[in-house]
Parts: structure tokens; C-alpha cells; sequence
């Protein structure tokens, strides 16, 4: 009735940009380990801030309340919504979708987002299918409340996206968006009632890497290798190397195909955005790339990191294409290890 009353105004142009602001309510879904959000979160409220309207966050978990007091804290966030039940356990999409769609039957938020990692990328493709729209993945832009850009090729071209759908589902890459103040906001606490365990899958473990080494995706520095280190042995090049540089480390497809290091090591198109193509926050001030081709998909993953240094035996390798400094060097035979 608003809405309609404000089109009849004099200026329709205003009017309709007025609406465009007005009307939008985001939901962010917090991703977070019961004690502690999980950075991206923050980026994705930024994302949503930048929509123009009221932003909230739910926090799903089995003990939350820590993080959701912290999150009421994060500056743009206006409401907070709590849900806690022993199913949500490892965050499966299974039993948080239910939970995302009664939060949208109840709220009718205009947005929903999260951030395009693993929890993200599990979750809201779920929803989406649930709520009948298509969902836009991993945005790098918000062009207006119904555009966004992102990535296609690999990250060689830009794709901008109108999403017409009545609710629009979008997950947001982490290094795209400053990430949101976490002092100075007063977000409002409010609970929302638990969905039904669904009970199809269980949490069983999670084994997660530890690691002293800064984590690849916030990492200064990186190190990384490819199949030219011939085997895992090898890649203690790289860890000594990344100890004395403070640096993650980091590999390409083909050393993980190889059994050399973990997949959560992998840098690239279907692996981690340390440092993409372009409109980022390029949050890699050195990626030494060890005995790496230099495949777009690698590139996808790094390009746009400030300094690339290469070292490669073959001169023609596409990695010396975007480096700063490259050298030319059988890795075993130099002596920058020392
Ligand atoms: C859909 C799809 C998604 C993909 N996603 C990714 C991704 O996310 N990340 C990724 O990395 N790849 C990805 N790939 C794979 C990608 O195309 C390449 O195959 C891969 O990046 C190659 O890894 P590499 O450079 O380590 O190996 P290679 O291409 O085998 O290159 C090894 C390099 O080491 C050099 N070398 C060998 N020995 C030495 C030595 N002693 N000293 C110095 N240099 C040496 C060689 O000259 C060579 O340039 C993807 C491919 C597809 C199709």
C-alpha cells in the first residue's frame, strides 16, 4: 500500500529509488563455531549494508549466545536472530534450511545472504531451491539491490547479474567487501524458535588442519608449490620458507592431485581465492609461486596479489606472464632456501 501510495508522487524516479531503499531487509546468516563468528561474516554484512536496508544476522547454533552478543555488536547490523537446538551440530544445511525458511516466513526479507564459503556455498543453494529462485553465487560487486557482479572464466571476465526473482539469495566473496566493524553497533537480541530436527544425516567429526601459519585466505604472504616439487618431502622447502616469511602455504591443483599436500591447500579457481583478478581488497602482499605452471585456474586464485615472484625452470611458463620477478632455476639447484 506504500509502496504505491509513494509511486503516485510527483517524481517517479525518486520515488522509485526511495523504494528500492526503504523496502530492502537482509538477512545475513552467520556462520560460526558457537564461540566465534567466522570472519567472512563480516564482509557479507558489509555486502548487505551496501543494499541500502535493514540488516540482520541470524546465529544458528547449539550454545550461541557468545556469538551472538557479538554480533549485536557489528556496526549495520540492527537485529539479531537466535536459534539454538542440538541439530543445528556442525551447521549441515539439512537442518539449518528449515530453520532459514521459517525465519523468511516470519521476517519476509527481500535478501538473504552469507559468505561464498564452504558453509555458504552448502547452505544457500539449499534455500533457494526450497524458496523456488535462483541464487547468485560468490559476488564481488552489489551494483544496485538487484545487481550484482561476479566472476566467470576462471575470473577472466566480469559478469553483471539482474536477479528478478522476489527473493534474491546471493553468497559474497570474503575478499571483496571490507569486513564490518565488530565495536559500535546495538543490534537488538531476539529469539527465534527452533525448526524440527530434520534427522536425515548426523554429525559425526570434523578434523580440522592445525596449523601455526596464518591461514591462506587473510595471509600477508604466501608460498606456494606445484608439481615441479616432486613430492610432499619437498614442500619443507616451503614450510621453512614460510616459517622465516611469516606466509601461508599454499599449492596447486595438480601437487593435491599428486598426493603431495591436503586439498584445503589448494590456491585457484576450484581451490582458495587468496588474491583474485580484480575488484578486490587484495589482502596479498607477496605470493612466491614455486615450480607452478602458472594455468588460469592457478591465476584465478592469485593474479591480483601485489607482488608475484616465480621460479621456474622454463622460461616459456605462463607464470612469468604475471610476475614481478621471476627466475629462471631448476627450485632444487637455488639457493634461496638458505
Ligand atoms: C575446471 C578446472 C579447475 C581447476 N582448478 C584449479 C585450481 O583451483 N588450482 C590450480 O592450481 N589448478 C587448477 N586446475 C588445474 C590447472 O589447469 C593446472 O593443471 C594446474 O594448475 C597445474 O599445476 P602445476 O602448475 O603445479 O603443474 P604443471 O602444469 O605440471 O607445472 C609444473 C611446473 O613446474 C615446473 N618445474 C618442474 N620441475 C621444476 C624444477 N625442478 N624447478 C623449477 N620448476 C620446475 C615446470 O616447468 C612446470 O611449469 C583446474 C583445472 C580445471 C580443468
Amino acid at each position: 500500500k506504500v509502496k504505491h501510495r509513494i509511486s503516485q508522487s510527483s517524481s517517479r524516479a525518486q520515488s522509485s529509488l526511495y523504494c528500492s531503499v526503504w523496502f530492502q531487509s537482509t538477512l545475513v546468516v552467520a556462520e560460526h563455531n558457537n564461540e566465534k563468528l567466522t570472519p567472512i561474516t563480516l564482509n557479507a554484512i558489509t555486502a548487505a549494508s551496501k543494499l541500502g536496508g535493514e540488516v540482520s544476522c541470524l546465529v544458528a547454533g547449539t550454545n550461541c549466545a557468545k556469538v551472538a552478543e557479538q554480533v549485536s555488536k557489528i556496526q549495520g547490523v540492527k537485529k539479531v536472530l537466535v536459534a539454538q537446538h542440538d541439530s543445528y551440530k556442525g551447521a549441515m544445511p539439512e537442518e539449518l534450511t528449515p530453520l532459514v525458511l521459517s525465519t523468511q516466513k516470519q521476517f519476509n526479507f527481500t535478501h538473504i545472504c552469507a559468505g561464498a564459503s564452504a558453509f555458504g556455498k552448502n547452505l544457500l543453494p539449499r534455500v533457494a531451491a526450497k524458496l523456488d529462485v535462483a541464487p547468485v553465487s560468490d559476488i564481488i560487486e552489489i551494483k544496485s539491490p538487484d545487481t550484482f557482479v561476479r566472476t566467470i572464466y576462471a575470473g577472466n571476465a566480469l559478469s553483471t547479474v539482474k536477479c528478478n526473482e522476489p527473493i534474491k539469495i546471493f553468497t559474497v566473496r570474503g575478499t571483496s567487501f571490507e569486513a564490518a566493524a565488530t565495536e559500535g553497533g546495538s543490534g537488538t537480541l531476539e529469539d527465534v524458535a527452533s525448526s524440527s530436527p530434520i534427522g536425515t544425516s548426523e554429525w559425526l567429526e570434523q578434523n580440522l588442519t592445525k596449523s601455526d601459519r596464518p591461514e591462506l585466505t587473510s595471509a600477508k604472504v604466501v608460498v606456494s608449490g606445484g608439481r615441479g616439487l616432486k613430492s610432499g618431502d619437498n614442500f619443507k622447502l616451503l614450510y621453512d620458507l614460510a616459517d622465516k616469511l611469516n606466509a601461508a602455504v599454499g599449492a596447486s591443483r595438480a601437487a593435491v592431485d599428486a598426493g603431495y599436500v591436503p586439498n584445503d591447500m589448494q590456491v585457484g579457481q576450484t581451490g582458495k581465492i587468496v588474491a583474485p583478478v580484480s575488484h578486490t581488497l587484495s589482502v596479498v602482499e607477496l605470493y612466491i609461486a614455486v615450480g607452478i605452471s602458472g594455468a588460469i585456474q592457478h591465476l584465478a586464485g592469485m593474479k591480483d596479489s601485489k607482488t608475484i615472484v616465480a621460479i621456474n625452470k622454463d622460461p616459456e611458463a605462463p607464470i612469468f606472464q604475471v610476475a614481478d620477478y621471476g627466475l629462471v632455476a631448476d627450485l632444487f639447484k637455488v639457493s634461496i632456501w638458505d
